[in-house]
C-alpha cells in the first residue's frame, strides 16, 4: 500500500437513495474534496476546515454543476483512516455518485481497493486486526446476536481477552526458562503440577471461546433445517409462514411436495435454512417413493429437524417410526393444527424429542414459542455473553491451533518429556495467538482479510 496516494471509492450502495457518499482518504483527500465542491459560502473551503466540521456546496466537473453535497472533514490522525479524510455526501443513486466520483480520479485520487479504508486504520494504528474483522462483521450481521458480537469485538473485548491468554503464556515461558536454567530436582514435580494447572486454564479460556464460536456461527450462518411429517399435517402451511411467501404448494391432497424446497428465513432472531420435505409414509408410487428418501436424508443430515404431527389426529405408529428415526439429533415436535383439535398431549413425544412446540401453522399461534424452543434445542440460550468473540474462521483457526499446542504441552508434561519440549509448545501456542490479534500477522494473512471487504469500507 502507498500512503502518499489518497484513495477515493463510494462507501455507499449503488441504488436510489436519499443520499450516497463518496470518500476520500489520504495527503491530499481535502485538496480534491476543495475543487469538488464550490461552497455555498466563498469564505469557507473544505481544505480550510478543522477536523470534525462539514460545509454545503455544490458540485462540479468539466461539464458544469451537478449536484449539491455537504463535506465533512477529519483530519489526521484523528479519523476512520488515521489520514486527512473528506466524506462528500451527495443525492444517492449510481447515477450521481459515479460522476461525483470520476470527478475524483480526474482531480488525481486513485480507487479504493476492497477494504482499503480499513486497512489503512489497521497500519495506522486505528484499529486492530480483530477490531478490522468486527467491522466486517457488523456489516455483514444478520440478526441483533451477530451484531451485538461483532459489536463487542470491534470494541476490543476479543483482543484483550486474547492479548491476556497470551501475556499468562509469556509469564509461564519465562518461568518454565528460568527454570530450565536454574532447576531444583526435589521440586521438579511440584513445579510441573503448578505448570499444568496454569496451562489448563489457559486452555480452558480458548475453549469456552472456541464453543461460543461454534454456537454463535449458527446465529451467523444459518442452522440447517428440515420440516419432516406424515403427508398433510401442515408441513408446506409452516414453510409458508415462516418464509412469509408462498414457497410450498399447500392442499389437503396428501403427497404434493415430492421435492425439497428451501428457504433462508429469520425466526425472531434466528436464521433458519429451511427444507421442507415431502410427506414420510410407505408408497407404490416409485416418484413419491424417491421423495421420502429425500425427506430422510434431509432430515438426516440437517442440524435441527421440525418434526410436524397433526393434533386434530391422535398420534399415530407412522409418526412414532419417523420421531424413532431421528435418535438424538436436535428436534423439536410440532404438535399443528391446535387451532381445529387438541388430541397429543406432549408426554406422547417427550420420549422421542427434548422439545414439544403446540401451534397453528395457519393462524401463525405459537411462532414465539417455536422459537424460543429452537434457541433452548440449539442450546443458543446458552450464550454467554463474552463467550462469542470469535467471529472469523481465520480466527476460530488461530484459536484452535493455540489450543491444540497447549494440549500437546500438557501431554508431554504428562508423559515426563523435558521442559524444552514443553516451552516449544508453549512458544508455538503463543505465536497463534499473536496472528489471531494481527501482532504477527504476515502480509498475506492482513491482504486475505481485508480482500473480503467490500470497496468503500
Ligand atoms: P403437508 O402435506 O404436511 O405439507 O401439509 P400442508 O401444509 O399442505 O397442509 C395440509 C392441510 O392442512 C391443508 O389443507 C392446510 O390448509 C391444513 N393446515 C395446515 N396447517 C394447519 C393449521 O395449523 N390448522 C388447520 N386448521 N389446518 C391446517
Amino acid at each position: 500500500m502507498d500512503s502518499q496516494t489518497t484513495i477515493a471509492a463510494i462507501s455507499t450502495p449503488l441504488s436510489p437513495a436519499g443520499i450516497g457518499m463518496v470518500r476520500l482518504s489520504g495527503p491530499h483527500a481535502l485538496d480534491i474534496a476543495q475543487r469538488l465542491v464550490r461552497p455555498a459560502d466563498p469564505k469557507r473551503s473544505p481544505a480550510s476546515l478543522p477536523g470534525y466540521s462539514g460545509l454545503y456546496g455544490r458540485v462540479y466537473d468539466q461539464d458544469g454543476e451537478f449536484d449539491e453535497a455537504v463535506v465533512f472533514v477529519y483530519r489526521a490522525p484523528k479519523s476512520y483512516t488515521g489520514e486527512d479524510v473528506a466524506e462528500v455526501c451527495c443525492h444517492g443513486g449510481a447515477y450521481l455518485l459515479r460522476r461525483t466520483l470520476s470527478r475524483c480520479f480526474q482531480l488525481g485520487a486513485s480507487p479504493a481497493g476492497p477494504g482499503e479504508f480499513t486497512k489503512r486504520a489497521f497500519l495506522n494504528g486505528k484499529l486492530s486486526l480483530t477490531q478490522a474483522e468486527a467491522v466486517a462483521g457488523l456489516i455483514a450481521a444478520q440478526g441483533s446476536q451477530s451484531a451485538a458480537a461483532a459489536l463487542a469485538a470491534r470494541d476490543g473485548a476479543l483482543q484483550q481477552r486474547i492479548e491476556r491468554i497470551a501475556q499468562n503464556l509469556v509469564h509461564l515461558s519465562a518461568s518454565l526458562a528460568a527454570w530450565i536454567d536454574y532447576p531444583d530436582e526435589e521440586q521438579d514435580a511440584v513445579f510441573g503440577e503448578r505448570l499444568a494447572a496454569q496451562m489448563r486454564q489457559e486452555q480452558q479460556e480458548l475453549h469456552g471461546l472456541l464453543e461460543g464460536y461454534k454456537r454463535g456461527r449458527l446465529f451467523r450462518d444459518g442452522i440447517v433445517t428440515a420440516i419432516v411429517g406424515k403427508p398433510n399435517v401442515g408441513k408446506s402451511t409452516l414453510m409458508n409462514l415462516l418464509s412469509g411467501r408462498q414457497k410450498s404448494i399447500v392442499t389437503a391432497i396428501p403427497g404434493t411436495t415430492r421435492d425439497v424446497v428451501e428457504s433462508r428465513v429469520m425466526l425472531g432472531d434466528i436464521l433458519l435454512e429451511l427444507a421442507d420435505t415431502a410427506g414420510i409414509r410407505e408408497t407404490d408410487d416409485p416418484v413419491e417413493a424417491a421423495g421420502v428418501d429425500l425427506a430422510r436424508s434431509t432430515a438426516r443430515t440437517a442440524q435441527l429437524v421440525l418434526v410436524v404431527l397433526d393434533s386434530t389426529d391422535r398420534l399415530q405408529d407412522e409418526d412414532r417410526k419417523i420421531l424413532e428415526e431421528l435418535s438424538g439429533k436436535p428436534a423439536i415436535a410440532v404438535i399443528n393444527k391446535t387451532d381445529a383439535g387438541q388430541n397429543i398431549a406432549p408426554q406422547e413425544v417427550f420420549p422421542y424429542v427434548r422439545e414439544t412446540v403446540a401451534m397453528s401453522a395457519q393462524s401463525g399461534d405459537g411462532v414465539q414459542q417455536l422459537e424460543e424452543a429452537v434457541l433452548r434445542v440449539m442450546e443458543l440460550d446458552q450464550l454467554t455473553p463474552g463467550q462469542d468473540l470469535l467471529i472469523s474462521e481465520r480466527q476460530l483457526l488461530c484459536a484452535q491451533a493455540a489450543h491444540d499446542q497447549l494440549a500437546e504441552a500438557l501431554e508431554a508434561l504428562e508423559n515426563g518429556m523435558t521442559f524444552d519440549a514443553i516451552n516449544v509448545c508453549l512458544d508455538c501456542a503463543l505465536d497463534e495467538l499473536l496472528v489471531l490479534t494481527g501482532q504477527r500477522a504476515s502480509e498475506a494473512v492482513v491482504d486475505e482479510v481485508f480482500s473480503k471487504f467490500c470497496v468503500g469500507k
